[in-house]
């Protein structure tokens, strides 16, 4: 069975059954076919199809796929700075930050690995860490 939606010379819409498509050609091309408001005999598809929606749609759909979302572009650019600024120490983090704050060791920015303990401990001796979200953390 095949759903149609049709129209009438009127413009009225109704949607009727048909066996196949062959039947409603027949159906028409007899005059079986009647407009269930105005009873008129000339009987088309109606041009109404969802295919127009989907296509208006699809521009939208496309463009929330690749943009990137605010965070995404937030974190790149702070990843940006932090790598052009700072010094990467990897595993020796807790160690050079602690040789940097007793002087030890010449004053810069530092980025590196650390586990959450030895941030910890920084922290409570008083020596600033932020943890990056892009940058693993050694396991314990
Ligand atoms: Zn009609």
């Amino acid at each position: 069975m095949i759903k149609y939606k049709l129209q009438c010379e009127n413009l009225h819409h109704f949607e009727s059954w048909f066996s196949s498509s062959d039947a409603y050609d027949k159906l028409n091309k007899e005059g079986l076919l009647s407009c269930e408001t105005c009873g008129s005999n000339s009987i088309s598809k109606s041009l109404m199809s969802p295919s127009v929606n989907s296509k208006e749609k699809k521009p939208l759909k496309e463009g929330l796929k690749s943009k990137p979302n605010n965070e995404q572009i937030i974190l790149k650019e702070l990843k940006k700075e932090i790598e052009k600024n700072c010094e990467y120490v990897g595993e020796n983090f807790e160690k050079e930050a602690r040789a940097i704050h007793f002087g030890d060791s010449p004053e810069r920015s530092i980025y590196g690995k650390t586990t959450l303990k030895e941030a910890k401990s920084l922290y409570e001796d008083g020596i600033p860490v932020t943890p990056l979200p892009w940058i693993d953390r050694k396991t314990n």
